[in-house]
């Protein structure tokens, strides 16, 4: 089991640009798989769920250098214990959720490094913010000073074809481009959180700087 989750994060690293940051996504994973993980050389770990997240965390306090990544819909009740302990928030979804951080960061004293999270096709079973809403929520995010917005993240709907998924990847980074064009003082577009394991490759080739894996590397999940 061990032998083979060294193998698979081999495998994957070995065909990996250096230019993107491999997160591997541990939810349900236990905390004695992703330390073999760690082992294996993964700083960087996702988990969706907080309580799950914080339990795990426990247990691996010893492995000070891990960068852990919210990677979940974020429910505004769960939002101060995500920023305290996650310095990565890949799925902020809306200006409420956003202004709601920013507040609790600035509480805190801290600045959660956070990713957009956007829906590129209409997608009933996703949250994130369809284009011209979040054009229009750009000045407010602006406003929100103790969040560092690094960029964007989203999840293609299921079911499309290699060439539709391309596209909402390409659609992506186009946006951040817009986005970064318009100089925002407190926005940066530098950052791509895209690619799962079904369709990672496809999201490298559109210029994803962070790819989020689970199955590929610990197998299938079970339910
Ligand atoms: C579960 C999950 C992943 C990993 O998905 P796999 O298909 O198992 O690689 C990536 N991103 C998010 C937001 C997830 O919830």
């Amino acid at each position: 089991m061990i032998d083979s989750i060294h193998e698979r994060i081999q495998a994957v690293r070995s065909k990996l640009p250096d230019s993107v940051r491999l997160i591997a996504v541990t939810k349900t994973v236990s905390s004695e798989v992703i330390r073999s993980a760690y082992d294996a050389g993964i700083r960087d770990f996702g988990e969706n769920r907080i309580q799950e997240a914080i339990n795990k965390q426990v247990d691996l306090q010893d492995l000070t250098d891990i960068t852990w990544h919210f990677i979940g819909h974020l429910q505004s009740n769960k939002a101060k214990k995500a920023i305290q302990h996650f310095p990565w928030i890949h799925s902020v979804d809306n200006l409420k959720l956003a202004k709601r951080l920013n507040g609790l960061a600035a509480e805190l004293g801290v600045s959660p490094l956070v990713c957009l999270q956007v829906k590129i096709l209409p997608d009933p079973t996703k949250s994130g913010w369809h284009i011209p809403q979040l054009m229009e929520d750009l000045p407010a995010l602006n406003q929100c000073k103790n969040l560092q917005i690094q960029g964007l993240m989203t999840i293609p709907p299921r079911g499309l074809n290699d060439t539709e998924i391309i596209d909402v990847f390409n659609r992506t980074k186009e946006l951040a481009a817009e986005i970064q064009s318009q100089k925002w003082s407190h926005i940066q577009m530098e950052q791509l959180s895209m690619g799962m394991s079904g369709d990672y490759h496809l999201a490298i080739q559109a210029g994803a700087t962070m790819i989020r894996l689970g199955t590929i590397l610990f197998g299938e999940r079970r339910p």
